[in-house]
């Protein structure tokens, strides 16, 4: 079977059937944002890891490795965010190609100690390796959360509403502004009377190298215990929304009008190759949370004082939909990023 018939979701859930029963330890193993593996009643270890690679997640012509370290920080403190844990440890192991000086391998080290110095985090192991081709950047998070208040992608039920944190869309419109800056984008901008503004480009592009976690949020939420499902959005609202209907075996309806967009993204959108809403459903990498709340907890919620919104609700049937501006439905497809079959 090629792996592009069984695309990167179809290729986990085999190795997770392969592996299932396989582990002695209670609680969440493959197919959420960490794991979750119980330790005593009152604790549980939250372990994710993520691997990023030259070229398919990054560009070193348009990155920076300060950015780079930050990111691929912030792209698992995310995950651990995203159960409603506290980050707590990290580990990095590198694959590094000829031509790399250390400078950039200390630089790189610098961005990514920031990030996890403005989450308490530390540092504290990893492997170093030559690569044949390409840098290869493996890192490991461990948090820690309350079991009863892990938030997994499986508990939502029809009538919960969904909400997001922040804004959607900023760091998929930061990424192609970026890839063309001195192309497309440029030619297209000098035809018109009004240039983007470069600090909304700047905050864009800011936004895709250097994400921020919602750690802080995605702890208040878990604290609250509001919330019964909640991902954070890595691969595009539409594919992380899929995620929680397809484990919480539910689906849902989104209102287009509702989808939180930056002031940034609205004023460059002229300049931008596909409509700003499609940036927020399928462009991923905005590492913001997407969570859903049964509606008899929405007072509390809302008293947590959070930059919030509500964009739908969770439905029974196993279909998603979102209602465009003049109310007429149409179904949504998750389309994101698939390491196999984009
Ligand atoms: P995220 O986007 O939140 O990082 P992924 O889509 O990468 O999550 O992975 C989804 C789930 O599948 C996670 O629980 C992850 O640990 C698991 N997973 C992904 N690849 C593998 C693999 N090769 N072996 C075991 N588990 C995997
Ligand atoms: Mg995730």
């Amino acid at each position: 079977m090629k792996l592009s018939d069984l695309g990167e979701f179809g290729l986990i859930d085999r190795i997770r059937k392969l592996s299932q029963g396989k582990t002695s330890s209670p609680g969440i193993g493959i197919g959420d944002d960490a794991a979750a593996l119980t330790i005593s009643p009152s604790q549980a270890m939250l372990v994710t890891t993520d691997l990023l690679i030259e070229d398919i997640h990054f560009n070193l012509s348009y990155t920076d490795y300060y950015s780079l370290g930050w990111k691929s920080a912030a792209v698992n403190l995310s995950d651990i965010a995203a159960m409603g844990g506290l980050p707590r440890f990290c580990l990095t192991a590198l694959g590094i190609p000829r031509g790399v000086s250390a400078e950039h391998i200390l630089d790189f080290y610098r961005g990514f100690n920031r990030l996890l110095r403005l989450h308490k985090t530390e540092l504290v192991g990893g492997d170093t390796c030559s690569s044949g081709r390409g840098l290869f950047i493996s890192v490991t998070a461990i948090g820690e959360a309350r079991p009863r208040r892990i938030i997994a992608r499986s508990g939502a039920l029809p009538g919960d509403a969904i909400f997001v944190t922040g804004t959607l869309g900023d760091s998929a419109a930061g990424l192609e502004m970026l890839r063309v800056r001195n192309s497309e984008f440029g030619v297209r901008n000098k035809k018109r009377k009004t240039v983007p503004s470069q600090a909304a480009t700047g905050r864009l592009v800011e936004r895709h190298l250097r994400p921020v976690p919602r750690v802080a949020q995605g702890l208040a939420i878990a604290n609250s215990g509001c919330a019964s499902a909640m991902i954070d959005v890595s691969d595009g609202l539409s594919s992380d929304l899929f995620h929680i209907c397809e484990q919480s075996k539910a689906g849902a309806e989104i209102f287009a009008d509702r989808i939180p967009l930056s002031v940034s993204l609205r004023r460059v959108s002229v300049g931008l190759s596909k409509s700003i809403l499609e940036y927020a459903l399928y462009g991923g990498e905005d590492y913001e949370l997407l969570f859903t709340v049964p509606r008899r907890n929405l007072r509390k919620l809302r008293s947590l004082k959070m930059p919030i919104t509500e964009i739908g609700t969770i439905t029974t049937g196993r279909t998603m939909c979102m209602r465009d501006d003049a109310g007429k439905k149409r179904t949504l497809k998750p389309k994101g990023f698939d390491h196999f079959r984009s």
